[in-house]
């Protein structure tokens, strides 16, 4: 019995892994073809100043895969970064972001800024010129594009990355700093990076309106959180970055946000990611 039921396991065990290796090349298959099979396509996050005002978006990519759905950046994009994929979806991603901005121009709305994420693989040196012949292409100015990059990004391949980054700001190109807080930056570290924003990660966002339970039992707004990132915009403020809230999700957030004086705001409770026409249809004033 025992025997036959060990077996029974392993043999259950030993599919299911077959299935996962099996999915992963298959998935690598597709996510090869999906830039011609048209799978592949940008949504935008609209970026807000605590006046509502629109400072730029963020261009997040988006896969339909025709059998599985919808799959998320966050699967795939570590997968096109381990195959060597993201050099293909990179470009893609930099170019349909920088047309998009001149089709906009063209039916009257002013994006002022565009918002791209870089892998770390992507920041190779030399990868400025790729940035330059895109922008040409589109005869888009680069003060009009900011790339986001991470700490991990920039630990793992200092030298290059740091001197890429350093050409591209020579340009007028902004760079920021993705999801910080989350990685493992000294203070000495960040103030040597060549940055122009901060991005303030979720996670700390989020904490903001958790309730503290205080010594009389009462609920108050959680202020080690606030304070946290109060100090956070602070020290950004103080290295002329500029701060963006990310995750901003509730009233409590964007109003405690405000008063610590951050500068731009990005989460659900003002916009979600959508849609280039989708982003016309609330953000074009008729005049
Ligand atoms: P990210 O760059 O930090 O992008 C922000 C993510 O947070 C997006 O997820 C966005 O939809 C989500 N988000 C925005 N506001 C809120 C909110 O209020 N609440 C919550 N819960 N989430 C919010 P998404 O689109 O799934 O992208 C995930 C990650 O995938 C991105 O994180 C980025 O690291 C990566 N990614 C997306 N597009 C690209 C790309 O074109 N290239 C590269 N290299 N990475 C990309
Ligand atoms: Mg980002
Ligand atoms: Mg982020
Ligand atoms: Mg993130």
């Amino acid at each position: 019995y025992h025997a036959k039921s060990r077996g029974d396991h392993a043999l259950c065990w030993e599919s299911s892994l077959d299935k996962h290796v099996a999915s992963r090349m298959t998935l690598e298959q597709d996510l090869r073809q999906a830039i011609d099979r048209d799978q592949l396509y940008l949504h935008y996050q609209p970026q807000l100043n605590a006046e509502g005002e629109l400072l730029g978006v963020e261009a997040l990519l988006r896969w339909q895969h025709p059998e599985l759905g919808m799959i998320s950046p966050a699967q795939f994009i570590p997968l096109a970064e381990e195959t060597g994929l993201i050099f293909r979806l990179g470009r893609f991603v930099l170019e349909e972001a920088c047309a998009q901005m001149v089709r906009w121009q063209e039916v009257g709305l002013h994006m002022p800024r565009m918002a791209v994420n870089l892998s770390a693989r992507q920041l190779t040196s030399g990868y400025e010129h790729e940035v330059i012949s895109v922008l040409e292409s589109q005869n888009l100015s680069p003060t009009r594009l900011e790339v986001e990059v991470t700490e991990t990004l920039l630990i793992q391949d200092m030298e290059g990355g740091l001197a890429v980054l350093n050409a591209l700001r020579e340009l007028g190109v902004r760079v920021a700093l993705d999801d910080f807080g989350q990685g493992y930056s000294s203070l000495s570290y960040l103030s040597s990076l060549p940055l122009d924003v901060l991005k303030v990660d979720r996670s700390f966002v989020m904490k903001m309106d958790a309730l503290a339970i205080v010594d009389s039992g009462n609920r108050c707004p959680n202020h080690q959180a606030t304070q946290l990132i109060g100090a956070i915009i602070s020290l950004g403020h103080s290295l002329g970055h500029e701060i963006v809230a990310e995750g901003v999700e509730t009233e409590a957030q964007f109003e405690g946000l405000k008063q610590l004086g951050c500068d731009s705001y990005q989460g659900f409770l003002l916009a979600r990611p959508m849609s280039a026409d989708a982003i016309v249809e609330r953000f074009m004033t008729v005049s």
